[in-house]
């Protein structure tokens, strides 16, 4: 059995004014043929997928095309799917004929060209394979499903956590498409797009709506006949024509039955769509005075405006701002993505002081430098083997370390990983639990800092990832969709 593997994930954030380019995709690791084997043994989709073959000792020939992953960031340029397009298709030529096509994708990515990246590279596959050979996608389940995307698929598989376990998703959807494959199932999908929108604070699945929502497709999938439910919760800074959340349900040639709990699982979310408005986050003055006054360990504040994870670009000032108004003594940890001050620092060498504008410098609808005076402590950056959502290594471009008083600030070319990662600063020889307060680009991703964090603050900062949805100039997104729209508008079938 010959069976192509290929992963190409990007998370696009419509509000972040940076273009995702060919360039973008090679920072975060663009891979081709045997190489994919090497690099992704035991992380990510496609390290799933190899653990599963093993698992079921499958006798196949895998035949690998292109591992491209981009993280989250703005819309992609019209060339850079091209790229994709091109890779995906020679690649898939060089290989064929083939029994089955493993096609992990992000789902959410939007490109200046087409609002349906994943749609698009899909339509471009069945041009070489035709209708005939199955293609199964393990998907993150922030994506934005789209007509074209269930049409295309013969099955998928959702992201079953936040945090995501992308290499036990490539698992899962590599054990769909071997039981295809054997003709062990007939995946007969249902599926309903769900009219609303919820900003991030409500999106751990180990709590909440969410968690219930999460829940209530697990216990879908213990009845006969069920072959998978993925609730997709789409990530809240889309702004495109199919815009919103689904929920797919696969069953094994039972149409009546993917119909009927598509529709009670799509009710089930619509009803609780008021709980997942709940803000958990305080403004910047009174988050950072918390974090001062608390009384011992380190405390998190997660910059919720500027998530690298969701697509910002890591340069926000907000907190660095209030951090120096309030004066804080206490030992800080900060990342801050600025190409500029880093060129200047390596160039003024450790141990010199540099007046510099920091920050600020990419959403500028929403941020502003900040002028500091600050000593360069430390010289490093370079791709830095971790894994970190699903990657193997990560690389944020050059990067320096600066201190100004008891701030401690990597300063980065790229956004990487922001400073989600405790790597980011023991590069620079700084243990962060020993630390007061560790800024974090994230709103959701904590784990890396689970052992060593006494308490997480959520701050309502303004960006391209803020939590107040409502204040962005949503133009393409489907109406009406909730919150944004008045409740007698909505489709009856959700009512
Ligand atoms: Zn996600």
């Amino acid at each position: 059995m010959r069976i192509a593997i290929a992963h190409i994930g990007q998370e696009t954030c419509s509000f972040t004014p940076t273009r995702t380019m060919i360039e973008t995709f090679r920072q975060f690791g663009l891979y081709t043929g045997d190489e994919i084997l090497q690099k992704m043994q035991g992380v990510g989709p496609i390290g799933g997928f190899l653990a599963a073959a093993a698992e079921e000792s499958l006798d196949y020939t895998p035949l690998p095309i292109l591992q491209a992953w981009a993280g989250a960031n703005g819309t992609l340029t019209a060339e850079t799917l091209l790229f994709l397009e091109e890779a995906l298709v020679a690649g898939l030529e060089r290989v064929l004929p083939i029994d089955g096509f493993f096609f992990s994708l992000h789902g959410a990515a939007a490109a200046e060209n087409d609002p349906d990246v994943e749609g698009y590279l899909l339509a471009a596959a069945r041009r070489v394979l035709g209708a005939e050979v199955p293609i199964v996608a393990p998907l993150d389940h922030h994506a934005n499903v789209t007509q074209q995307m269930i049409d295309l698929l013969d099955g998928l598989v959702g992201h079953r956590t936040q945090p995501h376990l992308p290499f036990e998703t490539g698992k899962l959807a590599a054990h769909q498409l071997f039981a295809i494959l054997r003709r062990d199932i007939q995946p007969t999908v249902a599926w309903r797009k769900i009219p609303m929108l919820a900003h991030q604070e409500q999106f751990l699945t180990s709590q909440g709506p969410m968690k219930e929502w999460f829940d209530r497709a697990r216990e879908y999938e213990s009845q006969a006949g069920v072959v998978s439910v993925s609730p997709f919760p789409m990530q809240p800074w889309l702004d495109v024509p199919e815009g919103g959340w689904a929920t797919v349900v696969i069953t094994d040639d039972d149409q009546t039955l993917a119909e009927r709990l598509a529709d009670e699982h799509a009710r089930m979310v619509w009803e609780m769509r008021d709980r997942f408005w709940v803000y958990e986050s305080v403004p910047v003055e009174e988050a950072v005075r918390q974090a001062a006054a608390a009384q011992r360990g380190l405390v998190i504040l997660s910059d919720t405006g500027d998530s690298v994870f969701g697509g910002a670009p890591g340069d926000s000032t907000q907190i660095l701002r209030e951090l120096l108004r309030q004066q804080v003594s206490q030992s800080v940890l900060l990342p801050i993505v600025d190409a500029e001050v880093v060129e200047i620092a390596i160039r003024a060498g450790v141990g010199s002081t540099i007046q510099v504008e920091l920050g600020g410098k990419l959403a500028t609808a929403f941020h502003q430098p900040v002028a500091v005076s600050a000593t360069v402590a430390g010289i490093g950056g370079g791709r830095i083997e971790a894994e970190v959502v699903g990657m193997e290594s990560f690389n944020m471009g050059r990067a320096v370390l600066l201190e100004v008083g008891a701030l401690k600030i990597v300063v980065s070319e790229h956004e990487g990983i922001g400073g989600n990662h405790p790597i980011v600063y023991r590069h620079f020889g700084i243990e962060p639990a020993t630390a007061k307060m560790v800024v974090m680009k994230t709103a959701s991703n904590f784990q890396y800092y689970a052992d060593m964090a006494s308490a997480i603050i959520r701050v309502n900062t303004p960006g391209p990832t803020m939590s107040h949805l409502e204040e962005f100039a949503w133009q393409q997104i489907p109406r009406p969709i909730y919150p944004l729209d008045g409740a007698a508008a909505y489709p009856k079938v959700l009512t």
